[in-house]
């Protein structure tokens, strides 16, 4: 069978797909559905996938997991051109953790477009600014620490002693962009989030940061992951006009939902990949997901190389919800 043959990327592949795990459990089958679907987009263009490890969390991030996770993903059959623990690649190291200089220097830059700020605020003060009716859980950040000079050029002051987190100031403007799913979608972040961190106070980095930071050095072209980060995608691309770096396009998939329409989370045993491999090959995952992906009519198993002839994004359902 000629799997391998099928699977290469290009020599000079343009398109450049990625999955960015975080290492804090096993993979569940939505996990799964994120990793199959952009490593599919990615093979059927000719490109190149990567794995990139998001350890960003000290406390929950395990390298334990991350192998598990390489393990998972192999057992499939989705192999990656550069990434994963083993640092293969050009555009290392692929461990969040390992790029702590990278994102200082984007900090840098950031810093000198005189939009940052300290802030001091604990959490507990950000909860007490909240409106009420905020209903979603969703946190806006009011301000409080912004110097009322901003967004005007800097004022030389220095950062208090205490330990503090930097923020970015954000414009009250429409950010527009389109999903290759949902398609037009426009974000306004000082609605939406308001000023956001971009170094905690612990001086861990921030997600938002470290994404757009790696996505662009790594040359990814298209970013597929859950539409639970649909909505961080305008401070993302808020992040690349700041640093004056070029966006990829982005596809956020439905969610896969437990049959209570909860979101699949570690919680959900029967769907984590350790439960899974025990009574499932893995042809039977791959038609799984192909069928939840709309790629194949029934829940038949297939091969990897048999689907990326069939995959097309109009296969995937519009909604934002899947149930298993
Ligand atoms: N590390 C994130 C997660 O595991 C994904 C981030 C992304 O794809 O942009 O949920």
């Amino acid at each position: 069978m000629d799997h391998q043959a099928n699977t290469q990327p290009a020599e000079n592949a343009t398109h450049v797909g990625r999955f960015a795990p975080s290492p804090t459990g096993r993979m569940h089958l939505g996990n799964i559905f994120t990793a199959v679907i952009s490593w599919l987009s990615a093979r059927k263009a000719g490109g190149k996938w990567i794995l990139r490890i998001e350890d960003l969390d000290p406390q929950r991030s395990k390298m334990e997991y991350a192998r598990l996770i390489e393990d998972d993903l192999l057992w499939l059959g989705l192999t990656w051109d550069e990434g994963g623990t083993g640092n293969k690649g050009p555009h290392g190291p692929y461990l969040q953790s390992m790029r702590g200089d990278i994102y200082a220097s984007a900090m840098e830059k950031l810093k000198e477009t005189g939009l940052t700020y300290p802030c001091l605020c604990t959490r507990a003060d950000i909860m007490a600014t909240q409106a009420p009716h905020q209903s979603d859980g969703r946190i806006i950040y009011q301000g409080t620490c912004r110097p009322s000079h901003m967004p005007s050029r800097p004022q030389d002051s220095l950062p208090p002693s205490r330990p503090h987190a930097t923020r970015l100031y954000v414009p009250d403007e429409d950010i527009p962009f389109s999903d290759t799913i949902y398609g037009g979608c426009t974000t306004n972040l000082a609605k939406h989030c308001g000023d956001f961190v971009l170094q905690r106070a612990d001086k861990a980095w921030a997600y938002q940061l470290a994404v757009v930071v790696d996505d662009a050095m790594m040359g990814i072209t298209e970013v597929v992951r859950g539409n639970d980060l649909l909505l961080s995608t305008a401070q993302q691309l808020y992040l690349y006009r700041l640093l004056g770096l070029k966006a990829p396009a982005y596809a956020h998939l439905p969610l896969i939902c437990n049959r209570q329409g909860q979101r699949l989370s570690k919680r959900d045993e029967s769907a984590s990949m350790h439960e899974i491999r025990k009574t499932h090959t893995p042809e039977q995952v791959l038609g799984h997901i192909a069928h939840l992906a709309g790629l194949i009519p029934d829940n038949t198993p297939c091969t990897l190389s048999g689907l990326i002839p069939l995959f097309s994004w109009d296969a995937i359902p519009h909604k934002t919800h899947i149930t298993i």
